[in-house]
């Protein structure tokens, strides 16, 4: 079963309608937190805490559409843990949003939040709704109903939201708006990801492609390959992977293929970045105006020194992990490498950069958007770049060296960096 996914490897097109992937990706999410529960030596009590999120709200939203009908939508917000502080994370809508996805989602920004060393724990909120088949007007009230429906729950000291799958600047800015007018006083800290004028950070939006492509670096310099002539594949032309085809051309690479949900374009002697990225739509779609693709599975195979899997869940799996050619792997997806592939890869010294690392860099810029808004003060798209980077060039050494002194693959060293803090926190806290 495939998943598409976009916005820091988010999901945007499921092609089997079943749940069982979403409670998959829950329970393997939660195998490995008790790994990592265990190598770090804490009790069992803890991992009985860490395995759910404290809290889920499910909300129901009446919205008026246009044609005059009322419509009910299906919503979530889940906080994972509070402990380090108030929880952060993305709001996505789309049709297969899940209370168990929503879960896992909320579990996996822990992570990040630990391993990028951010004061906050995990969250995360979706609606079940199509919006590609939504006007602009249905598409306000129904983001300033949902959050009528749950401002009880979040606030700029209780839990931040910010934009995920098919939600984006607009939609934030309606959101924050609805929020100030319930509490009465402007309220910029209250959600992330917002237009700059109304108080969004520089360097936002490609956020997460810089956190990729500088993670990247860090996997090639360890590897000892040269970024500048080096051959890269990218699965997924969304959000993510579109500015980081542009990173990686900008920096000397050589993009040979790229992909999205329909298909897969493949050119070993480099594709025309400029002209793919100028005919993309705003859902990533790009293949649809060639005849001569290959399928996403094909590509991920061809030969390359960096793949990075930016699209789609379960992608490199125990069948075809022996066929994947490249000497890195960095996952902007969220869970594109199964378990099984994830030991097959490292047996096979493939340096696998797991996506609760590599896919951190939107939640880190979101973190310097909350600054700012709390601080009143602004930084230049430099200053938020260069902290980015110091940001994640840390994070990357204290998961690497973490996998090397434990003796451990890169994805169970990060889970253990990504929750050291939470169960401290917890500790601390007198919770267990
Ligand atoms: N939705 C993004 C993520 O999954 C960003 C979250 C945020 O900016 O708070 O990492």
């Amino acid at each position: 079963m495939k998943v598409a996914v976009d916005v820091n490897g988010e999901r945007v097109q499921k092609q089997d309608g079943s749940q069982n992937e979403t409670l998959d990706l829950l329970s393997s999410t939660q195998s490995i937190i008790k790994m990592a529960v265990r190598k770090l030596g804490y009790s069992e009590e803890m991992y009985e805490l860490l395995k759910e999120p404290l809290r889920i709200l499910t909300v129901r939203i009446p919205v008026r559409m246009d044609d005059g009908s009322t419509k009910i939508f299906i919503g979530y917000r889940s906080q994972h843990n509070d402990a380090v502080g108030p929880t952060k994370g993305g709001i996505r809508f789309h049709p297969e949003v899940s209370e168990e996805e929503v879960k896992a989602l909320s579990m996996w920004m822990s992570l990040k939040c630990g391993i990028v060393d951010l004061p906050y724990g995990g969250g995360k909120g979706g609606i079940i709704c199509d919006p590609r088949s939504m006007s602009f007007l249905e598409l306000e009230r129904l983001s300033r109903g949902y959050v009528r429906a749950i401002s009880q729950i979040v606030g700029p000291t209780k839990d931040i939201p910010a934009p995920d799958v098919y939600t984006n600047p607009q939609i934030m800015a309606w959101m924050m708006d609805e929020y100030s007018r319930i509490q009465e006083f402007d309220s910029p800290g209250f959600i992330t990801g917002k237009p700059i004028v109304l108080g969004g950070s520089q360097g936002r939006e490609s956020a997460t492609a810089a956190g990729v492509t500088i993670c990247i670096e860090e996997a090639a310099k360890r590897r000892g390959i040269p970024i500048k002539g080096s051959r890269i594949i990218i699965q997924g032309f969304g959000n993510a992977g579109s500015y980081l085809a542009k990173f990686m051309k900008d920096a000397g690479a050589k993009v040979i293929g790229i992909s999205d949900a329909y298909g897969a374009l493949y050119d070993p002697a480099g594709l025309d970045i400029d002209y793919l990225l100028d005919r993309r739509d705003s859902f990533g779609t790009v293949t649809n105006l060639f005849t001569n693709v290959i399928t996403n599975q094909e590509l991920l195979e061809k030969e390359c020194e960096i793949l990075v899997p930016a699209a789609i869940s379960n992608q490199i799996t125990g069948e075809n992990a022996n066929k994947i050619k490249a000497d890195i792997i960095v996952e902007a997806a969220n869970g594109p490498t199964t378990l099984e592939a994830t030991h097959i890869l490292t047996n096979r010294n493939v340096l696998l950069v797991p996506d609760v690392l590599a896919s951190s860099g939107g939640v880190t810029v979101s973190y310097f958007e909350w600054v700012q808004n709390n601080q009143g003060f602004y930084w230049s798209e430099e200053e938020v770049a260069q902290r980015l980077r110091t940001k994640i060039v840390d994070s990357f050494e204290r998961v690497f060296s973490t996998a090397q002194q434990y003796q451990v693959d890169m994805r169970l060293a990060a889970y253990m960096v990504g929750i050291r803090k939470m169960a401290e926190a917890s500790h601390f806290r007198g919770w267990v």
